[in-house]
């Protein structure tokens, strides 16, 4: 009968990295490469990159070179990391990360049944090597990402738009595929904010970037443009297909519930434009601003497309 797969937890915080490395040395001895000699090339190594991603490749990389280590799988909830390396076999250990209070997220590495205690204290001595590089890259990472986010709306922002849209311009030329995008602004937003106040002006806000984030479940394609107007992408999505998504969008914004608030419903302009051969982006953001003003002027809560 085949033995339970062994998965062993170990909890590694910065704070005890001191002995954990005076532990490896005195234990660590034989004809593997000597450990002092693999941390030191180890932190050589994992000083040349600032991207999480990288670290724990560099990490696997050189560990791999020295010890039976099959595979790797990380998880950092908090900067949305999840990485597999490698192929997971069944016996490995989970480390549980951590500096102070700060969780550094769950890196289990897979060794199979060659574990010795041995090549358990080794990893150990390796594993708190990475903690510092790691923690500054989850730093730098999710700096990046909260340069990216509107902290009121949690949708991306004006740098996040101009990156993704450039990007996906340059596919729908690459790939010919279409490509669209919804300008929406909400009506009468200055009223909302004179009548209830700005503060629930603010939840309005809220609660119609998270609408449109959940409508079109690709969080990411949302953008806060600028006030009370948003910019949605739609990657590979010809006119008609746009036409079809905008108005669901419209129509779900005018069902939200506000009755909390008194006699409020609020609604949404959109103008709705597809990127057209040898266009810019420059272009294909004016058009759709054009087509929300006539949408404005025509009585708003409704779409205009583009000409
Ligand atoms: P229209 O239908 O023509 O778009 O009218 P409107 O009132 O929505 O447009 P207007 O440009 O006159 O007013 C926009 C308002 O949005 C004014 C501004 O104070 C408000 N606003 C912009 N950013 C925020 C914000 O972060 N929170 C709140 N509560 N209000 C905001
Ligand atoms: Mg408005
Ligand atoms: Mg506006």
């Amino acid at each position: 009968m085949n033995s339970p797969p062994r998965i062993d937890t170990v909890q590694i915080d910065t704070r005890s990295m001191q002995p954990a490395l005076v532990g490896a040395d005195a234990c660590l001895t034989g004809s593997r490469p000597a450990p002092r000699r693999l941390a030191y090339r180890l932190a050589q190594q994992l000083q040349t990159s600032l991207e999480a991603e990288r670290i724990l490749q560099l990490f696997f990389n050189t560990l791999r070179q020295a010890l039976p280590l099959e595979g790797l799988n990380y998880l950092h909830a908090a900067s949305d990391l999840q990485l597999c390396i490698g192929n997971p076999v069944a016996d490995s250990t989970c480390y549980e990360l951590s500096h102070k209070d700060e969780a550094l997220g769950q890196l289990t590495l897979h060794h199979g049944r060659a574990a010795d205690t041995r090549l358990l204290a080794e990893l150990q001595h390796l594993v708190g090597c990475l903690l510092y590089p790691l923690r500054n890259a989850l730093l730098y990472r999710m700096a990046l990402q909260s340069s990216l986010r509107d902290p009121l709306t949690d949708t991306g922002n004006r740098v996040a738009m101009d990156q993704v849209l450039a990007r996906e311009a340059d596919d729908s030329l690459r790939y010919r595929q279409p490509l669209s995008l919804l300008m929406l602004d909400i009506d009468h937003f200055k009223r909302i904010n004179d009548t209830h106040g700005h503060a629930n002006g603010d939840l309005v806000l809220q609660s119609i970037a998270q609408t449109l984030k959940h409508q079109l479940r690709t969080v990411d394609r949302v953008f806060r443009y600028g006030g009370e107007e948003f910019v949605v992408i739609l990657a590979n999505t010809c006119q008609d297909a746009a036409a079809l998504i905008g108005e669901r969008l419209r129509q779900a914004i005018q069902e939200l519930d506000f009755s909390a608030l008194g006699n409020l419903r609020p609604s949404i302009s959109l103008g709705c434009s597809t990127l057209l051969p040898g266009e810019s982006t420059d272009s294909l953001l004016r058009r759709a601003d054009i087509a929300l003003y006539v949408a404005k002027r025509e009585g708003r809560n409704r779409m205009m497309m583009a000409g």
